[in-house]
């Protein structure tokens, strides 16, 4: 019904149905249209577009905006959702976003590229993972376990709704979400992938990433990748290293992929470069986090990519005068997915993450 306004036609009681289309408001920011909806099939093609999309209000009135631009091809073809910036302190994914329109010419494009560059505006003026809401004192929410968000909700449920109906809905028939680990831990190059679904197996693929955690989509209710690949559109989240930085060798190797996934799906000409079977991915179905049993400053003895074995020594901590307060070991042999960063770290922090391949029928999809 979204997708469809239905125009009753009072004299002679005949309905017809016209396609949805992008809908502006009349305003501008800076010059660029604002609009409430996307619809890129009423778009000219062979031009590169840019919009504010009005997401959910404020307390004080005024509206979060979130910045998008559109590659319209000459002729026909698939349409590719690049999204980030739904967390607000990770940032890699904006320049590959910036890079990969940069180098787009709409005039030898087959299909459309959407790339959505700051989803969730309010966590990015905060440097956070979260939705800062204001009711009752203010609270946070973390914006990628929202989706497909609530029409009727709180601000960052709502935010979400529109994101999902009136921006992504429609306008992809795949769609990489691009985000780093959180601050003070990293990532290597590194894919959260469905492969229930061969269409998100072959997509990750494509991309020459460090390693792919094979994912049956259970684990993280309301991540942006499970309510896309619910909705019948294939997507793939893509971790880019870490939080609030630029890091350009794994900007250029995502870039390298997503020109993957165009030539792959004919919407750009060129041969597929490195891939994950020839850059040698590590793929695997299961991950276990070490984490911080005591607050104290933490010494990680590993290094992303090294392989670990039960039992080797990964981290210790030390109080205020430096005495070694607690030593961890790896609870399990793999591979070193993610370390933490910051020197300080709390109950709970994330010390180390090992990627490891779980024999256990069970966990063919990912456990
Ligand atoms: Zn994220």
């Amino acid at each position: 019904m979204n997708k469809l306004i239905y125009l009753t036609l009072l004299s002679g009681c005949i309905t017809t149905t016209v396609a949805a289309k992008t809908i502006y408001n009349g305003d501008k920011i800076d010059g660029v249209p604002v609009i409430t909806k996307l619809d890129t099939s009423d778009l000219a093609s062979g031009k590169i577009y840019r919009f504010m999309f009005k997401g959910v209000d404020m307390n004080i009135g005024q509206s979060w905006y979130v910045p998008v631009m559109v590659a319209k091809g000459n002729n026909s073809g698939s349409k590719l959702l690049l999204n980030t910036g739904i967390h607000g302190d990770e940032i890699n994914g904006s320049k590959v976003i910036q890079n990969i329109f940069a180098s787009l010419n709409p005039k030898q494009l087959n299909g459309t590229v959407v790339g959505v560059l700051q989803a969730s505006p309010n966590s990015l003026t905060h440097i956070t993972r979260t939705w800062h809401l204001s009711t009752d004192g203010g609270f946070s929410e973390d914006m990628n376990r929202q989706f497909p968000g609530k029409e009727k909700g709180n601000t960052a449920q709502v935010h979400a709704y529109k994101l999902f109906n009136n921006l992504y809905l429609g306008n992809a028939d795949y769609a990489i979400d691009l985000h780093t680990q959180s601050t003070d831990t990293a990532y290597p190059l590194f894919i959260y992938a469905d492969y229930r679904l061969p269409a998100v197996q072959h997509l990750a693929e494509l991309i020459p990433a460090d390693q792919i955690k094979i994912d049956d989509g259970k684990g993280d209710a309301g991540a942006l990748e499970n309510a896309l690949d619910k909705a019948n559109i294939p997507t793939i989240t893509l971790e880019i290293g870490e939080g609030r930085i630029y890091q350009p060798e794994l900007i250029n190797r995502a870039i390298q992929g997503i020109n993957n996934v165009m030539i792959d799906n004919k919407m750009i000409k060129g041969s597929i470069g490195l891939t994950a079977s020839s850059y040698n991915t590590y793929i695997a179905n299961d991950m276990v986090s070490v984490r911080a049993q005591v607050g104290g400053y933490a010494e990680i003895l590993v290094k992303i990519g090294d392989n670990v074995t039960t039992g080797q020594k990964i981290a210790i901590q030390r109080n205020p005068f430096g005495d070694i307060i607690k030593e961890y070991t790896a609870p399990i042999s793999g591979k070193v997915l993610s370390v933490g960063t910051g020197a300080t770290r709390e109950n709970g922090g994330l010390l180390v993450r090992i990627l490891t391949q779980n024999p256990d029928p069970k966990c063919k999809f990912g456990c």
